[in-house]
């Protein structure tokens, strides 16, 4: 038996009194299970992955699902699956801002990734970047930029708390609507920094 409900009611009740969207990372769960989230109220689920989100979409056909696209992009997956999402959290190269604005047919809700704490091993624009990429972005008109998205630091309280916080500094700063931050592990630091859109996967499955 699933902890489904259990799980919901404690995600709810730790966001009380905040205006956030919780979109649930669904890389862990079925269809079927979606579909049991979905009746518990969660509508919103992003797929780190182009493939696994086009399964899941046929598959819940039936029911409306709002569909967020987490993860890395690369260009030669942008016409397969670009009209298929509501949103895009991980915008991060002009390359494929460029592909998607030519496959896209209507403007798409997108977060620009940003590499706040400069780890080499993530994808995202660097912080000293932001203005020339956020102006370049502004030629395509499919491309809607809603706001920011950025990754905590394993296991670094610190070093992700940091980085919310110079996250809401640039949306600030860039007078943007949004901010995509937090995960099972940092979403209450997130909450602090004025996270908009959490993504929530493990913490559903425990
Ligand atoms: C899996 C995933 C999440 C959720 O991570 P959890 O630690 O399971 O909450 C959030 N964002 C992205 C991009 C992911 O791939």
């Amino acid at each position: 038996m699933s902890n489904f409900k259990k799980n919901v009611d404690l995600i709810n009740e730790s966001i009380k009194g905040h205006a956030v969207t919780v979109v649930c990372a669904s890389k862990y769960v079925s269809s079927d299970e979606i579909r049991e989230l979905h009746n518990l109220g969660v509508k919103h689920f992003g797929e780190n992955r182009v493939d696994a989100l086009l399964d899941k979409k046929e598959n819940l056909q039936d029911i409306s699902v709002i569909w967020h696209l987490i993860g890395t992009l690369q260009t030669n997956k942008v016409k397969k699956i670009i009209n298929e999402i509501d949103y895009f959290h991980a915008l991060d190269s002009l390359k494929l801002a460029k592909t998607i604005n030519n496959y896209r047919t209507k403007p798409l809700n997108c977060f620009i990734e940003v590499n706040v704490l400069k780890e080499e091993s993530k994808h995202g624009i660097e912080t000293e970047d932001l203005t020339d990429f956020i102006n370049e972005v502004k030629k395509y008109d499919k491309i809607k930029v809603v706001g920011l998205m950025t990754m905590g630091k394993q296991n670094d309280i610190d070093q992700t708390t940091l980085a919310f916080k110079k996250l809401n500094e640039l949306k600030t700063f860039y007078g943007l609507e949004s901010l995509s931050m937090g995960m099972t592990d940092d979403y209450l630091i997130a909450l602090t920094y004025g996270a908009d859109f959490i993504r929530i996967g493990r913490k559903f499955i425990l």
